[in-house]
C-alpha cells in the first residue's frame, strides 16, 4: 500500500508538472487548467489515495462504475465527472452521481438528460462533445452539429451548456492531435460569439495522457488523465 501511494504521488507530481510547463510554454497561469483523474481502470481504494494526495475531480466512463466508486468514496468532497458516452437508460441513474456530464453528443440524449434532471428538480452542467478529427469515429457530433444542438440545450431548464469537449484519435507523436484541439476551441470561439441565453462556452475538455500537452497548448482548461496517473500500478478491473 505504502509503496502504491508513493508512486501515485510521483505520477501525480509528473503530470502536474507536465500541466504547468504546458501552461507556461502557452502563456497561460499554472492554475488555468483543472485536472480530471480517470479513475476507470483502479479500484476505489487507489482513487481515493489520490483524494489524499488533493485531488478533488474524478472521471468515470461507465455509470455502474461510478456508482460503485462514488458509494464507497460517499462524504468525501469528489466532483464525478461523467466521461464516456452515455446511454439514454443510464441518465437516470448518471444524474444523481455526476457533477458534470462531458459526453452529450444528442438532441435525444440532451432532452432525456433534461426531463430527469427537472423531475429532481435539478440542472447539471454538461458539455457537449464534437469530433472535430475529421477520423471515424462512434461518438461526437459532427462540428457542424454542435451550434444547433448548443442552442436546442439552450432552452432546456435541466441542463447548464458550459463547453465542449473532444477525444482525439490516438497517434504516435501527440502533434498530429493538435489541429483537432485547436478545432474545438474555434468552435467553442464560434458558438461563444453567438451569444447564447443560458450558454457559458467556458470549458474545452480536451487532452488525455498521450496529448494533454499540445491540447493545453491549443486552449484546454480540463484534461482528463488516467493512465500517466496510475502509470506502474496494476489495474485492480479491467473494463
Ligand atoms: C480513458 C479516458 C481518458 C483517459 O485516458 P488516458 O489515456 O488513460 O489518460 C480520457 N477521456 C476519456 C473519454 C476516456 O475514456
Amino acid at each position: 500500500m505504502g509503496d502504491v501511494a508513493a508512486l501515485l504521488k510521483e505520477n501525480l507530481a509528473n503530470v502536474r508538472g507536465r500541466m504547468s510547463a504546458a501552461c507556461q510554454r502557452a502563456g497561460r497561469p499554472a492554475d488555468s487548467v483543472a485536472l480530471v483523474a480517470v479513475t476507470k481502470t483502479v479500484d476505489a481504494a487507489t482513487a481515493r489515495m489520490l483524494y489524499d494526495l488533493g485531488v478533488r475531480d474524478f472521471g468515470e466512463n461507465r455509470v455502474p462504475q461510478a456508482e460503485e466508486k462514488a458509494a464507497a468514496l460517499s462524504g468525501l468532497d469528489i466532483r464525478w465527472h461523467m466521461i464516456g458516452h452515455l446511454q439514454r437508460n443510464k441518465v437516470k441513474k448518471a444524474l444523481p452521481l455526476f457533477g458534470m456530464i462531458h459526453s452529450v453528443d444528442s438532441l435525444r440524449l440532451a432532452k432525456e438528460i433534461d426531463k430527469e434532471a427537472q423531475k429532481r428538480g435539478s440542472a447539471i452542467d454538461v458539455l457537449i462533445q464534437a469530433n472535430t478529427s475529421g477520423e471515424e469515429s462512434k461518438f461526437g457530433l459532427a462540428p457542424g452539429d454542435a451550434l444547433p444542438l448548443v442552442k436546442e440545450a439552450a432552452g432546456m431548464a435541466g441542463l447548464r451548456v458550459r463547453g465542449l469537449m473532444t477525444m482525439a484519435p490516438f497517434y504516435d507523436n501527440p502533434e498530429d492531435c493538435r489541429p483537432c484541439f485547436r478545432a474545438l476551441r474555434e468552435l467553442r470561439d464560434e458558438i461563444a460569439k453567438a451569444g447564447i441565453e443560458n450558454v457559458e462556452m467556458k470549458h474545452l475538455s480536451m487532452g488525455m495522457t498521450n496529448d494533454f500537452e499540445v491540447a493545453i497548448e491549443e486552449g484546454a482548461d480540463i484534461v482528463r488523465v488516467g493512465s500517466a496517473l496510475f502509470r506502474g500500478i496494476v489495474p485492480a478491473t479491467q473494463h
